[in-house]
């Protein structure tokens, strides 16, 4: 079958993936009166526990990177949930009529020609535009059609451990302050360790309605990894769940929390005992291409970093806003492959700058 989108006066995009990334660029391209359709592989209620750190700082920027800074952190500088970003981006593309989401869509197959672009699903559906975006993550398909010499992103060679607690969890005495640090930094000897106190999108910061997070790194678990299928030799395939991970590993972790201070040992020890603890291979990925003819990368898809830099969210927003400006003319017809060529050339030094700065601690960090 072939879905042909209806094309608006500047043209028509179709996206892959419907998680922050791809959400970002339809907003983007939709802002320029691009129509746009979302194909996304999972429905749309998720859970995506842990925070983001989010720059918010608006002065002087075009009207669509207002418009992102807005809807992803109320205009502030700040750590938001995952999910509360997700849902505001959401709505937002909801309330655009030229926008359309759909989900439970897997793509698995993606090409172009002289004319347009299009992905086939896997109801065998053909869905074309003018030009194609791959926001399908660190494990993207479309970027193995843009960039075929380098199909994959790596492993570092370690791991984080995301462990996120409700507030009310946590004895009352180990509440931090309403007035305290969003991040902090606990530990750096073996390692980083940090402690995140994430707002919630309803209560912001009232003390007993946040959630208490904990991220530290580790080097030592590569072996159980590669053990568990998480990672095929240099290739990361997925997470650690807390359901999956061994009862010795458990109390190896809670062991080494031993020494840390409250209330990020509880938080810790809290999601171990749960086994809401997830682990995530960190791995890193530098472009040394963003777009082919009407096809190009946004994101993790594009671009991954080691989270040290803690800038993989705020460029993928620079990519949508790159994005939107490059299509601000018209996308159809041969314009969509200009417009691509543009965006890779605003993008492409940047984010593998970007990612080059993080691999000087996984090297010292990840391959010990
Ligand atoms: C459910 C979820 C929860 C997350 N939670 C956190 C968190 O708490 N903290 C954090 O730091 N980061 C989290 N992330 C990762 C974070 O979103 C990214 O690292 C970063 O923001 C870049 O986002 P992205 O949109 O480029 O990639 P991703 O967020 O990885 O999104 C890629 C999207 O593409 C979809 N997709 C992949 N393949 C196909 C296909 N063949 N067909 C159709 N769709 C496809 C995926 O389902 C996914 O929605 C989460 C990601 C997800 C998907």
């Amino acid at each position: 079958m072939n879905v042909e989108i209806e094309k608006g006066q500047k043209g028509a995009a179709v996206i892959v993936g419907a998680s922050l990334s791809g959400l970002m660029s339809g907003i983007a391209l939709a802002q320029e009166g691009v129509q746009v359709t979302i194909v996304e592989k999972v429905g749309e209620h998720r859970i995506g526990g842990s925070g983001l750190r989010v720059d918010g700082g608006t002065f002087g920027r075009s009207k669509t990177e207002k418009l992102l800074k807005q809807l992803v952190s109320g205009g502030k500088s700040s750590v938001q949930l995952w999910a509360s970003i997700e849902s505001r981006l959401r709505e937002a593309a909801k309330q655009d009529d030229r926008i359309k989401l759909r989900y439970n869509t897997r793509i698995v197959e993606v090409e172009q020609d002289a004319n347009s672009a299009w992905v086939v699903t896997d109801q065998e559906e053909r869905v074309e535009g003018d030009l194609l975006i791959g926001a399908d993550g660190h494990n993207s398909q479309v970027r193995k059609y843009v960039s075929p010499d380098k199909p994959n992103a790596t492993y570092a060679g370690y791991m984080g451990w995301l462990a996120s607690i409700d507030e009310n969890d946590l004895p009352e005495s180990l509440r931090p302050a309403a007035s305290g640090p969003s991040v902090e930094m606990f530990d750096s000897y073996d390692g980083f360790k940090f402690g995140s106190i994430i707002e919630r999108e309803d209560k912001s910061s009232v003390a007993g309605s946040r959630r208490i997070g904990c991220t530290w790194y580790d080097n030592k678990r590569s072996g159980l990894l590669r053990q568990l299928g998480c990672v095929e030799g240099m290739v990361v395939f997925h997470s650690l769940n807390g359901q999956d991970i061994p009862e010795q590993t458990l109390r190896e972790l809670e062991a080494e929390t031993a020494g840390w201070p409250e209330p990020w040992r509880f938080a810790a020890r809290h999601a171990i005992r749960e086994r809401t603890l997830i682990g995530i291979p960190i791995k890193e990925y530098v472009p040394n291409r963003l777009a082919k003819g009407r096809i190009a990368l946004v994101g993790d898809a594009a671009h991954v970093p080691a989270p040290v830099t803690a800038s993989g969210f705020n460029e993928s927003l620079q990519d949508a806003v790159a994005l939107g400006r490059c299509a601000e003319n018209c996308v159809q017809g041969q314009a969509a492959v200009q417009a691509l060529e543009e965006y890779e050339s605003l993008r492409l030094e940047k984010v593998r700058r970007m990612v080059q700065s993080g691999q000087f601690y996984s090297r010292s960090f990840g391959r010990p």
